[in-house]
């Protein structure tokens, strides 16, 4: 897989301004952005794809670096890109860090490089996040090849000293009036060149599989939180160290709670004859039940808070709340005789003058006094 010209990643003319620079790669920014595709993995290898033309482009230094030598003269490792892998640096301006230095300090460099992070993103319900959980996972990676263990020369052949560089990587040109050392063409920098590939991968080293992993899930986990798993990302290159797998934490829709922290939040659906009269009633909690007293005179929207009985936190010691959020529910399907006899209670309620509903007859007096002042 070539390297794809930067201004063909941007869509621009070779003699682009600065501004349409800017406005191409904001274009295929937000086109591709991973957020916006969550979906569709190759969008983001585009929005990385467009994001490092821009990185380029938008420096002159490194354009007019890249506008002489394309490729090799702002980015060591795209020559390593030709071996059918991607690139493994996760950050850009990490790996840009240093070109200047590679091309004008004349400093050695070897092409070893991090493998990149994983992400993965889990799902679990509130019970597990409460309790903690261990799981299996299945990830794709990129693995070092096990017949040739990274050397990517068939066994019992070795890798052999690049004739091009001597074994450097690197090698010097002579351009205009500096000395430009870049990487080797040849052995794309790690100094040595493999006479017969392994055939399982081809010459490249690693392999993508699959792995299965286990994850322990700390009680108390909550949404957005990250576990990191140390070397289980992809493998490096050329003798580099793996990069992190992290392990990015999703709590399923709950049917009965709403978490918010460590206290859960719940709706508690009572009878108005329950509001009004008082009683006990049995509400659910993470681990089993509880009961709970309603008082007489219940009004809509009070909370009733069950202290304890919420999620003990990750990073705190305290147990957060259940908090029942009352719902007066208004009596629906009546028969004749119940109309009847609520009419009866209505008609009581009228003559006492209101103030068996003191909320409702003050608010009438205050609208009745509105309209005749
Ligand atoms: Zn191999
Ligand atoms: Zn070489």
């Amino acid at each position: 897989m070539a390297k794809k010209d930067y201004y063909e990643v941007l869509g621009v003319n070779r003699d682009a301004s600065e501004g349409d620079i800017k406005k191409a790669y904001r274009k295929l920014a937000m086109k591709f952005h991973p957020d916006r595709n969550p979906d569709k993995p190759k969008s983001e290898e585009q929005f990385k794809e467009a994001k490092q033309a821009y990185e380029i482009l938008s420096d002159a230094e490194k354009r007019t670096a890249y506008d002489q030598y394309g490729h090799a003269g702002v980015d060591p490792s795209a020559a390593a890109g030709a071996g059918g892998f991607r690139s493994a640096g996760g950050d850009f301006s990490e790996m840009f860090g240093d070109i200047f230095g590679d091309i004008f300090g004349g400093g050695q460099r070897s092409n070893v490089y991090r493998g990149a992070d994983l992400r993965y993103n889990l799902e679990i319900s509130l019970e597990q996040a409460a309790r903690g959980t261990e799981t299996r996972i299945r990830i794709p990676t990129m693995e070092e090849c096990a017949t040739c263990h990274g050397s990517g020369a068939k066994p019992g052949t070795e890798p052999t000293t690049c004739p091009t560089c001597g074994g450097h990587g690197q090698v010097r040109m002579q351009q205009g009036f500096f000395s430009l050392q870049q990487t080797c063409p040849r052995c794309h920098g790690s100094g040595k060149i493999v006479q017969s590939p392994c055939s399982t991968c081809h010459g490249a080293g690693r392999l993508k599989q699959h792995k299965t992993l286990s994850v322990k899930i700390p009680a108390g986990i909550d949404e957005g939180d990250r576990i990191r798993l140390a070397g289980e990302g992809e493998a490096g290159l050329n003798g580099g160290p793996a990069g992190d797998l992290y392990v990015v934490i999703h709590l399923q829709p709950h049917p009965v709670f709403q978490r918010d922290h460590n206290d859960l939040h719940c709706e508690m659906p009572i009878s108005f004859t329950t509001a009004a009269l008082g009683g006990e009633i049995e509400i659910p909690t993470l681990d089993g039940h509880a009961k709970l007293k309603i008082p007489t005179e219940t009004q809509s929207a009070k909370i009733f808070r069950l202290r304890g009985k919420g999620i003990r936190g990750i990073r705190s010691s305290s147990t957060g709340d259940l908090l029942c959020h009352v719902a007066i529910e208004t009596p629906v399907n009546l028969t004749a005789r119940q109309k009847e006899l609520l009419q009866e209670l209505e008609a009581i309620n009228v003559k006492d003058g209101g103030r068996h509903n003191p909320r409702a007859k003050s608010w009438m007096d205050k609208v009745k006094e509105f309209f005749e002042s």
